[in-house]
């Protein structure tokens, strides 16, 4: 919540703002709860990696997922039914999954007002009593020091699908092309049983370096989904079907309608 005197700034890259946070704060850990935490699919694959989770039960337990206007499902982080709405993952000594926390958990308090990330948003809540420390940093070291890196990559190929043309122009997922999204993107063991347990590999011409990779990496197979999903939606990206005329005719239906 807002209080009166919170105040906002926004930052490019480059410029720094002060702010650190530790366990000796009389503020720590008051601020994991009661918030909205937007989980990407690669965020959910860290988390429950982090807890030895299958996909499927980790959504159930921690998540809820609802659909945005354009179709597009979007999956929140399920705070606990307690009277300050903690959040499942804080314990007495911080962050039980630290070296997996979500995007937006390792960019507080930096947030990008749009996904060029340009510019910065910081709000400086009077409740944080790290902005009141001497030490200061840029947005762009302060991405680097959370390990943001191979988050940012893994989104950015998300959001070629979430960022699409398709969407700019209006259109809206049909509910089976949303529960498509979600199964591939979101519920990976499910989507890694659809690659493995039926005749997907006979039906996409997929090379074999590409079969091992998907299915010793989660991250690969992730990336993989991502193209899946780009191929089913938007007839797009690189994926080919290994019936040549079939994949031309789907093809040429796509740019037909672009
Ligand atoms: S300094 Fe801010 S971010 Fe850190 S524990 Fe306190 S309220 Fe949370
Ligand atoms: S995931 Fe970790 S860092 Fe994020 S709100 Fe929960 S306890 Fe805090």
């Amino acid at each position: 919540m807002s209080e009166q005197n919170d105040k906002k700034f926004l930052y490019g890259l480059d410029d720094e703002f002060t702010f650190s946070c530790d366990r000796t704060l009389p503020c720590f850990n008051t601020c994991c709860r009661d918030i909205n935490i937007f989980l990407t699919p690669y965020d959910v694959l860290r988390m429950r990696k982090s807890l030895w989770m299958p996909s499927d039960e980790f959504l159930k337990t921690y998540t809820l997922a609802f659909l945005g206007d354009d179709g597009i499902p979007y999956v929140v982080l399920k705070m606990k039914e307690d009277q300050e709405k903690t959040c499942p993952f804080v314990g007495p000594e911080g962050c039980t999954i630290y070296n997996d926390r979500p995007w937006s958990c390792r960019m507080f308090p930096v947030f990008p007002t749009s996904s060029e990330e340009v510019e910065f948003l910081i709000e400086e809540k009077l409740s944080c009593h790290g902005f009141r420390s001497k030490s200061s940093t840029t947005v762009r070291q302060w991405k680097k020091n959370q390990n943001i890196s191979q988050y940012d990559h893994m989104n950015e190929e998300y959001k070629k699908i979430t960022l699409h043309d398709y969407f700019l122009n209006g259109n809206k997922l049909d509910p089976g092309k949303s529960k498509l999204v979600y199964s591939a993107c979101y519920d990976l063991d499910a989507f890694k049983r659809f690659v493995f347990g039926t005749r997907f590999l006979e039906i996409y011409d997929i090379d074999e370096q590409t079969v091992k990779a998907i299915k010793n990496d989660d991250e690969e197979l992730l990336n993989f989904a991502y193209r899946w999903v780009e191929f089913n939606l938007f007839s797009g990206g690189d994926l080919k079907l290994r019936d040549k005329e079939m994949d031309k005719l789907l093809r040429s239906n796509s740019e037909a309608a672009s």
